[in-house]
């Protein structure tokens, strides 16, 4: 392979296409080589972070083609080989990926917790193909995305496999933080904690390698809280600011109206729970925190940190109408309401939980 292919794929010799975590990445490229990689791994990070991304490249530079004939394994995926190209399409027979979407989709599982959590099923369909020898790469490879959402059943299930791990097989669970799953998992995997993306090298590697114009990129940069996936996928989308500025005028209209009727809101995202778009719930939970988040801030003056860096004129207004202690109040509830979600806690509870301590307090 020539050095210009190289390049073109993976950037340098030896570094892996993935913004802003470097040091993962070496840690897990430093391991490799000195003893190969362990049998499991966690990667915990807010979704949307490059967790995922770092596990499709970690399973491409485990099992990539240009990997020194009888030695270890490549420093960094080529991109380029059979090997690499399966994997990034997902099509790879060794490289297995599970998910809360792909159990819907796929039919495993039973139905009632389709979308909440991973079935036993699910894990036990992994573990078969786990103890099959690798078809065509060096290692089988499970990624288990929506590895926290698994109960108690699931969860002992998949730990016999981490307790035995068949000699060929690399494990990665996918998790928003690493106390998402149980101590007895956590302490059979070497976690790698994403780190979240300064903001000036986010809006750069925006504009340089994906061509957002340099105002659209600090803004998306602000927004997306240290997340390159987020910030890319953003980026991506040519709509994104507009919807998210009709977004962020409605919470606003909630916000500043004579009712705050919240209720509606709350029959709106049990709605899209119950039918699996979790993902659009949690999207809009995340905007109501940085909207909370920005209140707070512009509250205690330190408006300089705020995310909605284009709205501070409507901010100030609005967030003199609240005390601290309310604003926190308010912002503790919607990140709570997110985790118990996670937890699995009834999402009409833990909604209108939420909204109900948002409006605490007043008359
Ligand atoms: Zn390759």
């Amino acid at each position: 392979m020539s050095t210009t292919q190289v390049d073109n794929a993976a950037g340098a010799a030896g570094s892996w296409p993935i913004l802003g975590q470097e040091r993962m990445v070496a840690a897990l490229q430093g391991a490799i080589a000195r003893e190969g990689p362990s049998h499991a791994y966690l990667f915990a990070g807010p979704p949307q972070s490059g967790r995922s991304t770092l596990a499709r490249l970690f399973a491409q530079t485990l099992n990539c083609e240009t990997a020194p004939a009888g030695g270890g394994p490549a420093a960094a995926p080529c991109g380029l080989c059979r090997s690499c190209r399966k994997i990034e399409r997902g099509i790879h027979p060794d490289v297995r990926a599970v998910s809360l979407a792909g159990q819907e989709s796929g039919g495993a599982g039973r139905r009632e917790s389709k979308h909440t959590s991973l079935s036993i099923d699910t894990i036990r369909e992994l573990q078969a193909d786990l103890n099959l020898r690798p078809l065509e790469g060096r290692w089988r490879i499970a990624i288990v995305e929506d590895a926290g959402t698994m109960r108690e059943d699931a969860a002992n299930a998949f730990l016999k496999t981490l307790e035995e791990p068949p000699p060929f097989t690399v494990l990665i669970l996918i998790v928003p933080e690493v106390g998402a799953v149980l101590p007895t998992i956590r302490s059979r995997c070497q976690v790698i904690e994403l780190r979240a993306v300064p903001r000036e090298e986010l809006a750069r590697a925006l504009t340089t390698r994906h061509g957002v114009a340099p105002e659209r990129a600090r803004t998306l940069a602000a927004l997306a809280r240290g997340r390159a996936g987020w910030a890319i996928a953003a980026g991506g989308q040519p709509g994104f600011l507009d919807e998210r500025r009709a977004a962020l005028d409605a919470m606003l209209g909630f916000l500043q109206g004579p009712a705050r009727d919240f209720f509606p809101l709350v029959d709106r995202l049990v709605d899209r729970f119950k039918r699996g778009r979790r993902d659009e719930v949690y999207a809009e939970l995340d905007a109501w925190l940085g909207l909370w988040r920005d209140l707070l801030l512009v509250r205690s003056g330190c408006e300089e940190l705020a995310l909605n860096v284009d709205y501070l004129d409507q901010l100030r207004p609005l967030a003199a109408r609240f005390t601290i202690a309310r604003l926190r109040a308010a912002l503790t509830a919607t990140r709570d309401a997110a985790r118990w979600l996670d937890e699995n806690v009834i999402p009409r509870l833990a909604l209108e939980t939420m909204v109900l301590r948002w409006t605490e307090g007043e008359c």
